[in-house]
Formats: structure tokens, C-alpha cells, sequence
């Protein structure tokens, strides 16, 4: 029996057991996906426990993705990202991190058809999940726009990904940015359970795609404007669906049934 799981304080609300259990089930795996809800300061014992008791797999949120840098031998990427919400714990020697949010995002676009080398991305937020989607689509080709509330922390990630400019959020900068733009991700938490965005609706136009992180609701009030301005949208559960499909193949090599784990995934979110 293969033990998968999430660390994270909170965890119970996690969309991921359902996710990751239907792949195992779809393929007769013998596994199980477990929560963990360890308290901050035993973060690291946690980590050393799950690979002394021999678990294969541990994704990482919320309060610990940045913290168990330390205690695993990150890749490139969750190094320059600065987070890790994946550990592989298969290999003989130290724990390996990963970042799977960042590839999460970039397969949730590809498999809408986006075209990412050259493409002309704004990127609002620049918190977790803001720092992934910009160096993942940098990494990809694409110039990046990032714009965050406080501007200071904006520059900082735009003097770090290649390719990128930092901008703040003052009224008419994201109208300006959006006018020349392919692709536009929504990486702040402004949506999640309230009928607000970070946008303009009439910065919106339908030669964009907009992928929003947010997925619950799963229709976001900026999916909703960028929809009536005849733009594609992406909805934010397809890179929680990606994040879980890269960690699932990582940690098992298999090619992960995503359309069994797609239907789990969706059968927990609410439309609006
Ligand atoms: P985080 O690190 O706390 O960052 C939050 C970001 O939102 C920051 O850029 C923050 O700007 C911005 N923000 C917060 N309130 C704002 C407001 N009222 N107006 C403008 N900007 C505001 O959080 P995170 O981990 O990046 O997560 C952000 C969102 O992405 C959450 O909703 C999370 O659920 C979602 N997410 C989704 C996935 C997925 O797979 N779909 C993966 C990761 C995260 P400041 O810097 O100015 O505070």
C-alpha cells in the first residue's frame, strides 16, 4: 500500500484526497491519499517522520510551502520559485522538492490551445501562486506582466523572472497592459467566495485568454466579464487539476488518467 497525502494547517477543506484517490482507483492502484495537519513549529519533524515511515508522496500548502525548502533538495524550478508543494520521497537519498503549481498552470493553458512561446501574459498577484504561474511562463517563452497591490513586492519578481515588469495596480495600469496582451492570470485570492475582481471589466477584449487561479467558485466574477467580452477562459480548477496530475506522475511514473481525476475534482466545486 502506497501512503500519499497533503501536508498543510489547514487541510480540511482540500479538494485533493477525492482527486488524487480517483486516479488510484481508475488505475487499481493500492493507495491511499491522506491529510496531515501538523503545527507550524513541527513542520520539520513532520517531514523526517513521513520518510522514516516510508510514505511515497507529500503535497505541501499552506503554511508550508516555503518551509520545507530546507529540509528537501528542491529542483531548479522550486528554487527560483522559492516554494515546493510536492516532495518525492522514492529516491534513496534526501527528499526531493518540487513545484507542480507552475507546470499545473501551464497545461491547464496548452490544453485550451494557448500558444505560450512569444505570448504577451499579465499575471495580477504575486504571492505564491503569482511567483509559479510568472516563472512558469516565462520559462515557457512568454514576456510577462506582473501587477500586484503592493507594487514593491511586484518589482521584486519581475527583477527575478526573466523577461518580466513589475507594475502596481493604480487605475488604468491593467487596461494599458491587457490592450496588447494573449494571456492574462488572475493569481490573487480577490474572488474566492466574494463577487469581486481584480480587473476592469472593460479592460477585457476577446483576443485574450484568462485563466483565473481562484476555483471556488469555479465561475469568477472576472471569468464571467471575460466571457461576455467574448474572451476564452480557464477556469482555476483546471491548474488545481494540473498540479495534481504533474505530482501524480512524478511519484508514481504512470501517466495519470486525468479525465477520472478531472470528474472527482469537479464534483466538489460549485459553479458560482
Ligand atoms: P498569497 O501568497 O497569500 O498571495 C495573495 C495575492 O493576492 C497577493 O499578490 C496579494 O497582493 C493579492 N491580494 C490579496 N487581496 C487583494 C486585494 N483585495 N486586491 C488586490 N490584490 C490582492 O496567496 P496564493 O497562495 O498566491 O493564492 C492566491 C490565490 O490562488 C488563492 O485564491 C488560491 O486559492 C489560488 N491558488 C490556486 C491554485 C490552483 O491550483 N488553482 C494554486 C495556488 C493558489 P499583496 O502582495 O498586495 O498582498
Amino acid at each position: 500500500m502506497d501512503v500519499f497525502g497533503l501536508l498543510g494547517n489547514p487541510v480540511g477543506h482540500s479538494l485533493s484526497p477525492p482527486m488524487h484517490e480517483a486516479a488510484y482507483d481508475e488505475l487499481g492502484l493500492e493507495a491511499r491519499y491522506v491529510t496531515f495537519e501538523p503545527e507550524p513549529e513541527a513542520i520539520e519533524d513532520a517531514i523526517d517522520g513521513a520518510a522514516a515511515l516510508g510514505i511515497t508522496g507529500l503535497n505541501v500548502t499552506i503554511p508550508f510551502k516555503r518551509d520545507v525548502l530546507e529540509r528537501v533538495a528542491a529542483d531548479e524550478l522550486a528554487t527560483r520559485i522559492g516554494a515546493v508543494n510536492t516532495i518525492d520521497f522514492t529516491g534513496s537519498g534526501r527528499p526531493t522538492g518540487h513545484n507542480t503549481d507552475a507546470v499545473g498552470a501551464l497545461r491547464a493553458l496548452r490544453d485550451h490551445d494557448v500558444t505560450l512561446e512569444n505570448a504577451r501574459a499579465v499575471v495580477v498577484g504575486a504571492g505564491g501562486a503569482g511567483r509559479a504561474v510568472a516563472f512558469g511562463l516565462a520559462d515557457a517563452g512568454a514576456t510577462v506582466e506582473i501587477a500586484n497591490r503592493t507594487e514593491s513586492t511586484a518589482h521584486e519578481l519581475a527583477g527575478e523572472v526573466p523577461n518580466a515588469t513589475g507594475h502596481g495596480l493604480e487605475e488604468g495600469t491593467l487596461a494599458e497592459l491587457l490592450a496588447n496582451a494573449d494571456v492574462l492570470v488572475n493569481a490573487t485570492s480577490v474572488g474566492m467566495k466574494t463577487d469581486e475582481t481584480p480587473v476592469p471589466a472593460e479592460a477585457l477584449h476577446e483576443s485574450l485568454v484568462v485563466m483565473d487561479a481562484v476555483y471556488q467558485p469555479l465561475e469568477t466574477r472576472l471569468l464571467r466579464d471575460a466571457a461576455e467580452a467574448g474572451a476564452t477562459t480557464v477556469d482555476g480548477a483546471w491548474m488545481l487539476l494540473y498540479q495534481g496530475v504533474e505530482a501524480f506522475e512524478l511519484w508514481t511514473g504512470a501517466s495519470a488518467p486525468v479525465d477520472a481525476m478531472n470528474e472527482a475534482l469537479r464534483g466538489q466545486l460549485s459553479r458560482s
